[in-house]
């Protein structure tokens, strides 16, 4: 949270004009924290991100350090958003700007419109990469 809020993009966002923390803050209400083996959700009305945290194969305690900002990005875009609108866990395309195109959308700022360090400005590329495929959205391609 602390280090979405101190993100700044050279570029507006394209699902809101509002900055990036308000965005995040005014689409939830909170957020629940579990550890398990099931996936972090969040469903419009309830506006409650709840996050699993998966230990990991060396047993060690799973940490805060091991949330992404794009994966809380993505549940909170269905908070205020769309559920997916293809084939139950994916979305048809990046502009339609549901929870997947979004979270698209923060990689590629990420990679393209911050001054984040040149190593992660990488992984935020890669990672956007590989999230424009058909894992996420029905009518796109990797690119
Ligand atoms: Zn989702």
């Amino acid at each position: 949270m602390l280090y979405m809020r101190r993100l700044s993009f050279r570029e507006p966002l394209p699902w809101t004009t509002k900055p990036l923390y308000q965005w995040f803050r005014e689409a939830i209400r909170g957020i629940s924290v579990e550890v398990g083996t099931g996936n972090s959700y969040c469903l419009p009305q309830h506006t409650i991100i709840h996050l699993v945290f998966k230990p990991d194969y060396k047993g060690s305690a799973p940490t805060l350090e091991r949330v992404n900002p794009d994966g809380l990005i993505h549940e909170a875009r269905h908070a205020d958003g769309p559920l997916h609108t293809c084939e139950l866990t994916k979305d048809r395309t990046v502009a339609e700007m549901g929870a997947w195109g979004v979270q698209y959308s923060f990689l590629t700022l990420m990679a393209t419109a911050t001054d984040e360090p040149a190593a992660e400005r990488a992984s935020f590329a890669t990672n956007a990469y590989w999230l424009r495929g058909p894992n996420s959205f029905c009518e796109e391609c990797r690119r």
